[in-house]
């Protein structure tokens, strides 16, 4: 059985970047992760291990003096509030979420209304219109038709969404309200889309795909979607040891890839795994 990985695939430079920072800063001192850093339960259990804690960004109070915001970001209400009760606050966030933010903070002064492509209680789309309270949220084509009335649409997405899913709920808002400016800024993340596009390629090379990453993980949730919108045979894994021989019965090339919250000693297991069988 051949085994080929996609072209990209797995941890990104944000999740690389904060759970760097979040496991230098637990070496060193108590430290509260508000919420859970990256969506890996690998990672979760390394820092763990270090002393960690996970909280909650809306829990009242944490036992530590330090307390981190996770890669996927936090509204500038939510940080304040936790300054407010006397606690150091770290900024884990993405950068690339950071831009994201800025971008709608742009697009509502200029008088747009500010609206996000996303999924709707994911703690980044909490982050992005946590300061906007009129802001509204876009997750299929069915919200399209409960949207307000609006001459003006300040469009942005979460940035971890397939961009052909977003390019087409764009599409619907102009088509549903044809007088409106709809002004779209693509915020979605490079990561996502190589980890998208070489998914695709793969997609034509082999019979099944094994999809690594966390269960709740929105990238990789989209990249297995993506299988199964190809109808191709697809196993969403989080670690080698769930593998199954029987699974890949009578198969001959078999893809894997991962999510941007992966860490690429998980998926170099899995590929070794496979190998070996
Ligand atoms: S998926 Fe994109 S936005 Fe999220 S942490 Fe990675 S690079 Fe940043």
């Amino acid at each position: 059985m051949k085994v080929i990985l996609a072209q990209h695939y797995g941890v990104c430079f944000g999740v690389r970047d904060a759970i760097k920072q979040a496991e230098d800063l637990a070496r060193r001192d108590e430290l509260t992760i508000l919420g859970e850093l990256v969506h890996n339960p690998i990672a979760k259990e390394r820092l763990g291990a270090l002393g960690a804690i996970e909280g909650s960004l809306d829990a009242p109070s944490a036992t530590t003096k330090k307390v981190m915001i996770t890669a996927h970001g936090a509204s500038n209400q939510a940080l304040a509030k936790w300054q407010e009760r006397g606690h150091e606050v770290i900024d884990g966030t993405c950068p690339l979420v950071h831009q994201a933010h800025q971008t709608l903070f742009e697009l509502a002064k200029a008088g747009f209304h500010p609206t996000v492509i996303g999924k709707r209680g994911h703690v980044e789309v909490r982050g992005l219109i946590g300061d906007l309270p009129e802001a509204s949220v876009i997750e299929s084509a069915d919200d399209i038709a409960s949207l307000p009335a609006k001459p003006r649409f300040g469009v942005v997405s979460q940035t971890t969404q397939p961009i052909d899913h977003v390019l087409a709920l764009v599409a619907a808002l102009k088509e549903k309200w044809p007088d409106a400016v709809v002004e779209f800024r693509d915020t979605v993340c490079q990561p996502t889309k190589n980890r998208q596009t070489a998914l695709r390629k793969l997609l034509d090379e082999v019979e099944a795909v094994v999809v690594v990453g966390g269960k709740n993980s929105n990238n990789t949730l989209q990249l297995l979607k993506a299988c199964q919108t190809a109808g191709k045979r697809s196993f969403h894994i989080e670690r080698s040891a769930e593998l199954q021989a029987s699974w890949f019965d009578g198969l001959d090339k078999v893809g894997v890839t991962a999510g941007t919250s992966t860490l690429k000693e998980t998926v170099a297991s899995v590929k070794e795994w496979l190998e070996r069988l």
